[in-house]
């Protein structure tokens, strides 16, 4: 391609509103454009790079046996009535009435669909396993979709959804398809890691994210420096921890309230008293969904799990609770709050257990209690892991490592689903002896347009993107310095037909630019290879070639030029 006949419109300065490196980057290289709030264009560039993750995504879905197909976009309301889904999801699904009055969905993910689509069609054993999958935009009205590409609310996934007989095969297939992601992304250049999951809004018992490691993502993550355990923290087990052994006696020190004066939070309170954090009990009062109020304990150092609490309470979503609310029901405000008296059903997180010489809120105003010892002082309702895992904790799998904590983008998530959606929905087969059974399930997920920002949230440097070759809009940028030369132009547009010939994706810069700003614009634009045509090159019949990733550069000889580069990119694909 022309640049001069290529739709590339480079900005000088970062766009005002992005926060990371990816969305301002694709803004200012003219990669993608915004239409409204999380809903994007994608102009050629961008496009470019998206049909290549498809291709790597096809071939190795392929490969692994899965099938494509296309659903639709619209979804009629009856079939997330049916799975339950219609009133669960909130609002992030986006609903509209057709012109008869009759409810659809935008799908936001499309296992009703499918699963409807397979129990109209099949009846045996015969017809399954089948691994059926889509590459298709999505949305989602999520609440805040921020960082560009990173979480849109209409974004490109690739969505496969796989049908069997038996939990084994389901199981086989699961590990299919997570060999096949770590393919797929190997392929795209990215450094990653597999981490064991929260099932969320989809459901199932089992679940594995591919996270892009990355200072911006969004996601937190462990993983211990001597096994594979590897977890999202939302996700990610404590050790359970003998508590410590019982000495009380009556030399033992005495609970004792101490005035605390306006202190609420555990940071003001361990100042004011000059005890570490960790010695606090922290009380935080939770509405669950079916409008309950309860109370959970964590140590001061440490933070609540959402995800393990529902999970201990029983309940569906839970939020903090308003700070009028919880002076309503308890009569004190949530900065003194404390386990001991309080009325509240409680769940106490495991390192509560037999914690003493504890600081506690004592639910009356300025005042906590020191000296907390929990066998003597109070009783939770329950024990149980509430907290999210932290860097330094033990690993919950073996005996020697702790873990480490990362940053990730989630580009992918497995889930094994079993009968969540078929039994509701009445998917089934017969089986060898003409039984009627459920269809197991599992179902794979990628994030194609957050692939594209995850990609340069890893490779990047001051001047602008660095794309790996498997995924970049070109292979290489043809650059002459001044394309108004004559014998410029000739030689660039030899090289140019050159490459072609072999099937090189070329870019070549013919605009009337100063050297200066093609220079910029294509380290902007991050082509992993720039061959420069110059006047002295030329008198000495030689062109420069300078890799994107480290700026190394190479005189070669202008008549093997095309060769040289032809053979660079096949080794590189290959690599
Ligand atoms: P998240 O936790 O980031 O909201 P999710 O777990 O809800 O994502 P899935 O239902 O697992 O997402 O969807 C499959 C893939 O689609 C995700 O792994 C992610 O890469 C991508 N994805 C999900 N939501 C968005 C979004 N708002 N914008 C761009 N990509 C998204
Ligand atoms: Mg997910």
């Amino acid at each position: 391609m022309r640049w001069s006949k290529t739709f590339i419109p480079t900005l000088k300065e970062d766009p005002a509103d992005a926060e990371v490196v990816s969305h301002k980057l694709l803004v200012r290289a003219g990669f993608i454009r915004q239409l409204s709030r999380g809903i994007y264009d994608y102009l050629p560039l961008s496009l470019k790079v998206i049909r290549k993750i498809e291709a790597i995504v096809r071939e190795e879905m392929d490969r692994a046996g899965a099938q494509e197909l296309l659903l639709p976009i619209a979804c009629p309301a009856e079939l997330w009535q049916e799975s339950g889904r219609w009133l669960v999801y909130g609002k992030e699904l986006i609903r509209f009435k057709d012109r008869h009055e009759r409810d659809f969905c935008l799908g936001p993910t499309h296992e009703e669909v499918i699963t409807d689509l397979v129990r109209r069609i099949v009846r045996s054993y015969r017809e399954l396993p089948l691994n059926l999958y889509q590459i298709q935009t999505k949305f989602r009205d999520e609440v805040r979709p921020r960082f560009g590409l990173m979480r849109g609310r209409e974004f490109i996934m690739k969505d496969a959804y796989s049908f069997h007989v038996d939990v084994e095969d389901c199981r086989r297939e699961y590990e299919n398809m997570f060999q096949t992601y770590k393919r797929i992304f190997s392929r795209c250049g990215l450094q990653f890691r597999a981490v064991e999951a929260d099932t969320g809004a989809i459901g199932g018992s089992r679940s594995h994210e591919f996270q892009v490691l990355a200072e911006s993502g969004e996601d937190a993550i462990v993983s211990c420096n001597k096994c594979e355990y590897a977890a999202n923290v939302q996700k990610a087990e404590i050790k359970a921890r003998r508590p410590a052994g019982r000495d009380l006696n009556e030399n033992s020190p005495k609970r004792e309230k101490v005035s605390t004066p306006g202190k609420k939070s555990v940071a003001e309170v361990a100042e004011y008293l000059k005890l570490p954090a960790e010695k606090f009990i922290k009380t935080l009062v939770y509405r669950t969904d079916k409008n309950e109020l309860v109370a959970a304990l964590v140590r001061g150092d440490h933070e609540i799990n959402e995800v393990k609490l529902q999970a201990a309470l029983g309940c569906g979503e839970v939020a903090l609770a308003g700070e009028a609310e919880v002076e309503a029901a308890t009569q004190v405000s949530p900065g003194f709050l404390g386990p001991i008296g309080l009325t509240l059903r409680t769940v106490a997180d495991l390192s509560i257990q037999g914690m003493r010489g504890a600081v506690a809120g004592a639910n009356e105003p300025n005042a906590h209690y020191i000296e907390v010892d929990q066998e003597r002082d109070f009783t939770p309702g329950a024990f149980a892991d509430l907290r999210l895992a932290v860097a330094g904790d033990s690993c919950p799998r073996c005996d020697e490592g702790f873990l480490e904590s990362y940053r990730g983008i989630e580009v992918g998530q497995v889930f094994y689903l079993g009968k969540k959606y078929s039994e509701p929905l009445g998917a089934t087969y017969l089986d060898t002896e003409g039984r009627e059974r459920p269809i197991e399930m599992g179902c794979y997920g990628i994030g194609i347009s957050r692939l594209v920002a995850a990609a340069i949230e890893q490779n990047n440097d001051s001047n602008g993107i660095i794309w790996p070759f498997s995924i970049a809009p070109f292979h290489v940028l043809l650059l002459p310095i001044n394309y108004r030369d004559q014998a410029l132009q000739e030689a660039a547009d030899r090289i140019y037909q050159q490459l072609q010939k072999r099937g090189v994706e070329v870019l070549l810069d013919d605009r009337d630019e100063r050297p200066g700003v093609k220079f910029k614009d294509a380290d902007l634009i991050g082509i992993p290879l720039r061959l420069t045509v110059g006047v002295k090159g030329l008198e000495k019949e030689r062109v420069e070639l300078r890799w994107r990733r480290d700026g190394k550069t190479d005189e070669i000889p202008l008549g093997d030029a095309a060769q040289t580069i032809h053979s660079i990119i096949t080794q590189s694909l290959q690599a």
